[in-house]
């Protein structure tokens, strides 16, 4: 195995402001990457996850693709964090859990104000099936560390990649450990 950690990130139900919140740590990113090295993530667009020493899941899951990227997370990652609120409890895509799933694609596609006449729910194959609930991570997999807030701040990823990297337990208290 690389000296350097090997990183896998990606986004499941989320919208991508956990990575957002990833880059802020700015120029420390470069001394970050001495010590590390990414694999499947959107600054390699790797499509799969390969032999990784972390795995960083932003979102939860809300379709089947979801759930397969998941496990491969999990099988490919020794150690699996869920990054930001969505990963954790399902964040602001589980604000549709208390709604019927039919009816809001009936009324998002179909029925809904200022949609064309003929509107359809879109059924090309291709497209992943939905969950009836947004789920969180952990209710699927093993999960071995939680980073919370929407999203965890700059400072809450350079304590805690920066502890991984040193070998120590991340030490996320104080402002570090938000939940907004
Ligand atoms: Fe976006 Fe917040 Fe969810 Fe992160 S936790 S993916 S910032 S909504």
């Amino acid at each position: 195995m690389s000296a350097k950690l090997r990183v896998a990130t990606v986004s499941l139900a989320g919208c991508f402001g956990c990575h957002m919140s990833l880059l802020d740590i700015d120029e420390d990113l470069l001394e970050l990457l001495e010590h590390i090295e990414f694999d499947r993530s959107p600054l390699t667009d790797l499509k799969h996850c390969g032999p990784c020493d972390l795995g960083l899941i932003e979102g939860g899951l809300c379709n089947a693709e979801n759930i397969h990227m998941l496990h491969e997370f999990r099988r490919q990652c020794k150690v699996l964090v869920a990054v930001g609120a969505c990963a954790i409890n399902g964040g602001l895509p589980a604000q549709r859990n208390h709604l019927a799933l039919g009816a809001i694609l009936h009324q998002v596609y179909r029925d809904g104000r200022g949609l064309a006449a003929g509107s359809t729910i879109p059924d090309d194959p291709e497209l992943p099936l939905l969950l009836d609930k947004v789920r969180p991570v952990h209710e699927l997999v093993h999960v071995d560390h939680f980073l919370p807030g929407c999203p965890p701040s700059a400072d809450a990823f350079r304590e805690f990649l920066g502890a991984l990297i040193a070998g120590r337990p991340p030490r996320l208290d104080g402002p570090l450990l938000r939940y907004d």
